[in-house]
C-alpha cells in the first residue's frame, strides 16, 4: 500500500498510477517521428492510460520544427512536445544528449523516462541514468504495472519479470517490436503545446569525449531493416557478397529489407548494418524469410518474434526449421533462382 497526499490510502499500483508523468525520448528523421519513438509512446500508454507524456526532440532546422508539429499530433496522451533547438542536438551523440534528458528530467520531476534500444537509446541511456543516479531497465519487451516489466534474458531464451525499486526516475529502453504504435488518431483539436528547452546548462559542459565525424547510409528505396513488414535474410550458405546481390533482387520484388547473420557480416559479404540478432537489429517483420541460415541462439534472439518465419537450408536437422512456419529442405540457389523467375517485379 501506499500513501498519497491529503491522507488517503491507494493500493500501489493504482496510485502509482495516478501519479505517472512520462518523458519520451524521440528519435526523428526527414520531419517526422521515427516509429520506434512511437513505440516508445504506446509503451508510455501501457504504463498508465492516463500517463501525462511529455516529447523531448532535439536539433536544428526546418526538419527538428516539422518534426515536433508531428509529435504535437501524435498521440492523445502527448501533453507537451519538449524541442532542444541547438546543433548540438543535430547528431546521436550521448554525451550532450545525457546531459539534456538530466537537465529536463531535474525541471519535469517525471516519474518514468523512455526510450527505444536503438543503437542511439541504448547509448543515451545508461549514461543518463548514471548522471542522474538510477539504473535502468533495459530492452522492456512487457509492461505489467508501472514499475513492473518483463524483459528477455539468456539471449531472449528466458524472460525475466522485474520490479523497479529505485527513486524517479524509473529509466527504461523497450523493444519496438513489442509495442505497437496506436492507430488511434488524435482528436483535431488536441494537438500538444511545443515548448522550447532551456539550453543554458549547456555553457557548464565541460568536457566531450567525442565528436561527430559523418554519416555513411545505404542509398536505398528500400525499407529500414528494424521497421520492415517482410525481412529476408541470408547467412553464410550465400558464400559470396555477389550472392548476396540475389537476395537484394528478391527483396526487390517483396519490397522487402535485407538482413544477415553475424557470420555472413563477418565474412564481409554485407555491411555490419545489416545483422540482426543478439549483437544486430532486433526485428519482427510480418514475414521472415532466412536462406542458408543454421539459427544460432544468437540470430533467433533477434528474430524469433516474426510473425511467419520462413527457412531454406540444405541440413534438416539445421536449428532454425525449430521455429519457421514454413521450411524448404533444399539448395537455396535452387529455391532463390525459382523465386526470381516466378515472382513478378513490384
Ligand atoms: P552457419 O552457422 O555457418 O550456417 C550456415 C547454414 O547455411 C548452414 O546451416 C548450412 O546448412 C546452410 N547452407 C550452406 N550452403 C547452403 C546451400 N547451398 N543451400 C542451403 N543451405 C545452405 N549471429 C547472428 O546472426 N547475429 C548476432 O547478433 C550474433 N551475435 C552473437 C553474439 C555472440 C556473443 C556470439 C558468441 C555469437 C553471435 N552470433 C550472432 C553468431 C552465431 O553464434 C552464429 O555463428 C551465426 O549466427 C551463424 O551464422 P550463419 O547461420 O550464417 O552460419
Amino acid at each position: 500500500r501506499g500513501r498519497a497526499g491529503g491522507g488517503a490510502r491507494y493500493f500501489a499500483g493504482e496510485s502509482l498510477r495516478r501519479l505517472v508523468s512520462t518523458l519520451v525520448v524521440a528519435e526523428h528523421e526527414g520531419g517526422l517521428v521515427k516509429p520506434s519513438s512511437l513505440s516508445a509512446l504506446a509503451a508510455a500508454e501501457a504504463i498508465a492510460k492516463e500517463n501525462k507524456v511529455s516529447l523531448l526532440l532535439g536539433g536544428s532546422g526546418p526538419t527538428l520544427h516539422k518534426a515536433a508539429q508531428h509529435a504535437a499530433s501524435s498521440h492523445p496522451l502527448v501533453n507537451e512536445v519538449l524541442v532542444a533547438d541547438s546543433d548540438v542536438f543535430a547528431h546521436p551523440l550521448a554525451e550532450p544528449w545525457a546531459e539534456l534528458l538530466r537537465s529536463v528530467q531535474q525541471k519535469g520531476g517525471y516519474s518514468h523516462v523512455i526510450a527505444s534500444s536503438t543503437s542511439f537509446g541504448k547509448n543515451l541511456l545508461p549514461r543518463a541514468a548514471a548522471l542522474l543516479d538510477v539504473s535502468p531497465v533495459t530492452d522492456v519487451t512487457a509492461i505489467s504495472e508501472p514499475r513492473v516489466f518483463v524483459r528477455p534474458i539468456y539471449a531472449g531464451n528466458a524472460l525475466c519479470t522485474v520490479r523497479y525499486t529505485g527513486e524517479n526516475p524509473c529509466m527504461m529502453s523497450i523493444r519496438s517490436t513489442s509495442f505497437s504504435p496506436t492507430t488511434e488518431s488524435m482528436p483535431e483539436t488536441k494537438v500538444a503545446p511545443i515548448t522550447q528547452v532551456d539550453l543554458s546548462f549547456l555553457n557548464e559542459v565541460s568536457s566531450r569525449k567525442s565528436s561527430w565525424v559523418n554519416l555513411t547510409s545505404q542509398d536505398t528505396e528500400r525499407p529500414d531493416l528494424a521497421n520492415a513488414c517482410v525481412v529476408v535474410t541470408g547467412g553464410r550458405g550465400l558464400k559470396s557478397a555477389e550472392n548476396f546481390k540475389l537476395l537484394e533482387q528478391l527483396a526487390e520484388k517483396l519490397g522487402a529489407a535485407v538482413g544477415a547473420t553475424r557470420a555472413a557480416v563477418d565474412a564481409g559479404y554485407v555491411p555490419n548494418e545489416l545483422q540482426v540478432g543478439q549483437t544486430g537489429k532486433i526485428v519482427a517483420p510480418e514475414l521472415y524469410i532466412a536462406f542458408g541460415v543454421s539459427g544460432a541462439i544468437q540470430h533467433l534472439a533477434g528474430m524469433r518474434d516474426s510473425k511467419v518465419i520462413v527457412a531454406v537450408n540444405k541440413d534438416a536437422d539445421a536449428p532454425i526449421f525449430q521455429v519457421a512456419d514454413y521450411g524448404i529442405v533444399g539448395d537455396l540457389f535452387q529455391v532463390l533462382g525459382e523465386l526470381l523467375r516466378k515472382m513478378p517485379d513490384k
